[in-house]
């Protein structure tokens, strides 16, 4: 790949990593710098904007892990101890009378001068009440003590984090009704190409179905955007600028399709015009010829229009490209090894990302790998990564990224 980012010849393909680090030092060159603070219950798929520090210790108070009884273990000589309270979950205690033990269930606050709580199933309750240990007793057995979790001061999540359901509930847990968070990323979607129409229309000659702009425009919807639907844009120069022009207010036009070096691919004409284009040519498969440039200052990303193609370069480029905007530094997907359960006998020269299943342990593959098929996608479960240059035979290892992963 030559540095100002021309077509490269065929040989010349850039790899994804190359892409990718390149994609992401654009997106910290253009970082989302506007915050908000949303309540707890709206935090799902946004980026914390500041570390979150706790102002509590977790658990506030010694409490006790089971159901049982409370002692002083000096106290415990054998003897049966009378019971002198009784501690429920929610209640605060009066302090251990000396020579006593304190019923005691889950949760409950452990009552000041015990140091041990015995479950039970190993507690004997005598005719006259008082209790006996049928087991030996070990010092602090059973409680969990006051910042066993956390302590005040500790830095729980760090800024860039992406929140979900479990980070919803740990800042809960720390007291927090919301946290200040990343505005959106304004992202416009626009699909290329007079042969396309939206579905519920009667199709006609040469015609299909945009599938890009609803895949695209959920899938960013999941990730947190703020997405603007721009509709499908015409093969046809003037319509091309007219329509980037009005998109000044967003973060990223994303578009799909009319990004090869095809008669009707107007998106790179139209960047060379009124901004910059850089035309990479990836070393990947499905996908290869990928778009990065400004139209009048806004960044856009074009990708292939295949939807595998689509599909492949937004989960692996354009996705983290958007969450770096947003200040998330872990954007690499989970990928683990397993092995092929199928041959690949010709190596390409374009890492191929293809449509797989696990099946008992290993990856399988869908029958047709092609582009332009979709059904692929929805078929599997992950990409399973074949590297530049391989060859496959089964019970070779790949890795498999789980679709789980990327769709998030
Ligand atoms: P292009 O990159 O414009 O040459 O498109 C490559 C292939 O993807 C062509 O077969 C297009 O018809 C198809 N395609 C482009 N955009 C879409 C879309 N939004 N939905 C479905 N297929 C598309
Ligand atoms: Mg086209």
């Amino acid at each position: 790949m030559n540095p100002a980012g021309k077509p490269g010849k065929t040989g010349s393909l850039m790899p994804v990593e190359t892409a990718l680090a390149r994609l992401l030092d654009m997106a910290e060159a253009a970082p989302i710098v506007e915050r908000e603070h949303l309540p707890l219950a709206q935090l799902e798929g946004r980026v914390l904007a500041v570390d979150l520090v706790s102002t509590l210790d977790l658990p506030p108070w010694p409490n006790s892990a089971m159901d049982g009884y409370a002692l002083n273990l000096s106290d415990w000589t054998g003897q049966p101890l009378p019971v002198s309270q009784k501690v429920f979950a929610g209640q605060a205690p009066a302090p251990l009378q000396p020579g006593t033990c304190a019923r005691i269930f889950t949760g409950a606050p452990v009552p000041a001068g015990a140091d041990c709580v015995e479950m039970q199933e190993n507690s004997e309750v005598q005719a006259d009440g008082r209790v006996r240990f049928l087991e030996p007793l070990v010092a602090g057995q059973n409680i969990r003590p006051q910042g066993q979790e956390t302590t005040a001061g500790e830095l729980i999540l760090t800024a860039g984090t992406r929140l979900g359901p479990i980070e919803q509930g740990l800042a809960a847990s720390l007291g927090c009704a919301g946290l200040d968070v990343v505005r959106k990323v304004r992202v416009a979607v626009v699909s290329t190409g007079d042969e396309l129409i939206e579905p519920g229309q009667p199709l006609g000659p040469g015609q299909i179905y945009n599938s890009n702009r609803v895949l695209l425009c959920s899938w960013l919807q999941r990730m947190g955007c703020e997405v603007i639907d721009a509709g499908i844009l015409p093969d046809d120069l003037d319509a091309t600028r007219v329509r980037l022009g009005q998109l000044q207010d967003v973060d990223l036009i994303l578009s799909t399709g009319g990004v090869s070096v095809g008669e009707a691919d107007f998106l790179g004409v139209a960047l060379r015009e009124e901004g910059e284009l850089a035309l990479w040519k990836l070393a990947i498969k499905p996908g290869k010829p990928l778009t990065f440039g400004h139209f009048r200052g806004v960044p856009v990303i074009g990708l292939p229009g295949n939807p595998a193609s689509t599909l492949v370069t937004f989960a692996l480029l354009a996705r983290p490209y958007i969450l770096r905007r947003q200040g998330v530094q872990d954007v690499t997907p989970l990928k683990f090894r397993v092995p092929a359960r199928f041959d690949w006998p010709q190596a390409g020269n374009r890492r191929e990302y293809l449509r797989g299943r696990l099946d008992q342990g290993g990856a399988i593959i869908y029958r047709n790998q092609s582009s332009g098929v979709l059904r692929s996608a929805a078929w599997a479960e992950g990409l399973v990564e074949v590297m530049e240059g391989r060859t496959l035979s089964k019970g070779d290892e790949v890795s498999f990224i789980p679709l789980s992963e990327l769709l998030a």
